[in-house]
Parts: structure tokens; sequence; C-alpha cells
């Protein structure tokens, strides 16, 4: 079926353990085969010891998520799906996120100086998965780092182009739309289909300091670009404790947004994630101010006349946020540490970008 490349390895899919082996001898190794066999006969194996724990917890894991897209796919001579994450190259240094996928917070913490903080997959495995790229290639996943901005994928896209793969070919691409290349976006439109997802947490400037140094209002005008070409575009949320403090402005401008992309005659999916790690950023560790504004913002939504459409997995989220906000309070105290240590190595003033900031705290 297909497999993934990164700067962190070879792997099974992007969950998986990352293995320090090339794409070819991983194509052609032991691991796929030991473990597409371990599923036939239904055994857990344990490089896909991820998917089962969140299928236990109740999530829709990887596996399944998959199974349904790609479920009818055999393994032939040449992959069908390539997963591909070949740097750390970003122009953003968000909250949530390490060194490990941003060279701008590599920049900031000092990793990766030898290679001006970037992390990059060797030459030789780029090399190899182009020559394990045919016309069987079916989904292409772009991962970064910002996918839009490296040189790499640009040119793989007009190798996929060139060889008569792009045809028949789906691209996703997670994307921060903090720019537009428009060379990249050209070429994507080459392809059978694309699905474009946007990274964006909150609205306005709690969404700058959470995806510090962009700008929402570049992305509000990036966001009525991409609207008038035909990709397909989700918005992905990942939601986390710097979410919380302006949600109901957050949703009203999601409604708005779909309106505009209606009138466009498209549709614009929202999705949203819980984000677990840093844990300072779990909303377990929200104020229990903030807590209790948040549950009134998600009551208000669900009153209210302005529902999501396409936003089924979001729905469910808001309800599973709501539960988790009635738990017991826990202390904040690793949030408000985590935040203020970020404002201060950046010298911003949380007042600025979090509402009511001093109000809020316990
Ligand atoms: S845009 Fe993505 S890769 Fe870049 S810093 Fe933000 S989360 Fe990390």
């Amino acid at each position: 079926m297909g497999f993934f490349s990164s700067h962190r390895g070879s792997a099974l899919c992007c969950q998986s353990d990352k293995h320090n082996v090339s794409p070819l001898d991983f194509w052609n190794g032991s691991i796929q085969q030991e473990v597409r066999t371990a599923m036939a006969n239904g055994q857990e194996h344990d490089l896909c010891k991820g998917c089962y724990q969140s299928e236990r917890r109740g999530d829709a894991s990887f596996r399944q998520i998959y199974n349904s897209s790609l479920g009818h796919l055999t393994k032939k001579e040449m992959p069908q799906w390539i997963d591909l994450d070949w740097s750390n190259f970003c122009n953003l240094k968000c909250v949530m996120c390490d060194a490990s996928r941003s060279s701008t917070w590599a920049k900031e913490t000092g990793e990766y100086s030898d290679t001006n903080f970037i992390r990059q997959t060797p030459q030789q495995h780029i090399d190899e998965v182009y020559q394990l790229s045919s016309t069987n290639l079916r989904y292409l996943n772009l991962q970064g780092g910002e996918p839009s901005m490296m040189k790499e994928y640009d040119d793989y896209l007009q190798h996929l182009i060139d060889i008569g793969a792009s045809k028949n070919c789906e691209v996703t691409v997670v994307t921060n739309l903090s720019n537009i290349n428009k060379q990249f976006y050209k070429r994507l439109e080459q392809f059978k289909l694309i699905k474009l997802s946007v990274s964006i947490d909150s609205y306005g400037l709690a969404n700058n300091f959470i995806r510090y140094p962009s700008k929402f209002d570049f992305l509000k005008r990036n966001m009525l670009w991409i609207k008038d070409t035909p990709l397909q575009v989700a918005v992905s949320i990942a939601f986390q404790v710097t979410s919380m403090f302006n949600l109901d402005s957050f949703l009203v401008w999601l409604y708005d947004m779909q309106h505009l992309f209606r009138l466009a005659g498209k549709t614009l999916d929202i999705q949203l994630q819980l984000v677990k790690s840093p844990s300072a950023l779990n909303i377990q560790h929200a104020p229990i101010k903030l807590k209790q504004r948040c549950i009134e913002h998600i009551k208000q939504y669900h009153r209210g006349n302005k529902r999501l459409k396409s936003a089924a997995v979001l729905e469910i989220r808001l309800l599973h946020i709501l539960k988790e906000l009635q738990k017991p309070h826990v202390t904040s105290q690793p949030f408000v540490d985590y935040v203020n240590s970020i404002a201060n190595t950046r010298g911003l003033d949380l007042h600025n970008y979090l509402d009511d900031w001093d109000l809020i705290q316990d």
C-alpha cells in the first residue's frame, strides 16, 4: 500500500515508530509484511499500539480513518499512498509545536544550529521516494513544517506531474496558510483532488499569540483567496487552553466563513483535535474562570442559530470539551508558567493577546 517518509525516519504512518532506514529499505523490508500479517490474523502489532489505545479510549484512530479511505488498496509493486514529512522548515513557532517541527522554534531554542535550525530528510531518501513514485500513486499527504514553503515539495509535485501521476492522485496538505505560494498552488491544481487542511486555533489576537508571528488579518485574506480556487478546504483546530479565550467569536467567524464559502459554491469542513502535548496546554489546566467562560460559550453556541455545517466531529468534540471542563479543577499553574515563559522570551505582553488575562487567572 504505502509508507511514511520523514526527516525522523521511515514508518508505517506518521503516528507509528520511526525507523532509521531509507524509504526503499523500508518498502522492501519485513516490517510492513509482519504488521499486515498480524492485522489479517486479528492480532494487535506493537507498532500500531497508538491506534489501538485511541480506539480503547473511544477516539477514532488513524488506523480506522485510513482503513475507511484506503482500506481497498492492496500491496502492489509501487506504493499507492505516500505520506511525507521532509523538513521542519516553517515560518511560525506555534505554542503547541517544537523545534523538531518548526525551524523558527529551533531558532528560538538554539537547536539544530549547525544546520541553520533546519532538520531535513537526506537527499538519498528523497531520491528513493522519487524512485518509488509511479502512476500507481493514489494518495499523497504533505506535512511539515510548512509544506507550501518547501522547495523539495514543489519539485516533487512537478515530478509527479511530469510522470503523469498527478491525474489519478489525491493530495492532502496541512498548512498554516500564513502565506500564499502561487506556484505551489498552481502545481496542486493539476492533481485529481486537493484537500487543504488549514490550521487555525482561535480568533484574532489570541490566534496571533498561538501561531506567532502570523497575523489573523492575513489569514482571513488568504482564506478568501483560497475559497475561489478548486481546492477543498477544511479548518483544523488544535484546541488547547489559549483557544478558550474567545471561543464565541471564533465559532461565529467560522460560521461566517462557511457562509462565504457556500456563496462560492464550496463547503468548508471544520475539524477539531484536543492538544495533549505540551501538557501545560491541556484544557484541564485552564484557569477556573476561563473554564466557566468557555462552558458558557459552548452553551451559547448550542442555543444559538449559527450552528456550523459539515462539522459533526466538531460538535462531538465540543460536547467532550464541556464534559472535560466540568471535571474537578486541577491547578492552572503549568499553563500560566508556560505562556508567561513564551511571552517573556518573545517580548510579548499577554494582555495584548488574551482577553482579560489578569482577571482570568486563578
Ligand atoms: S505552522 Fe505547524 S509546523 Fe509550523 S510552528 Fe505551527 S504547528 Fe508547527
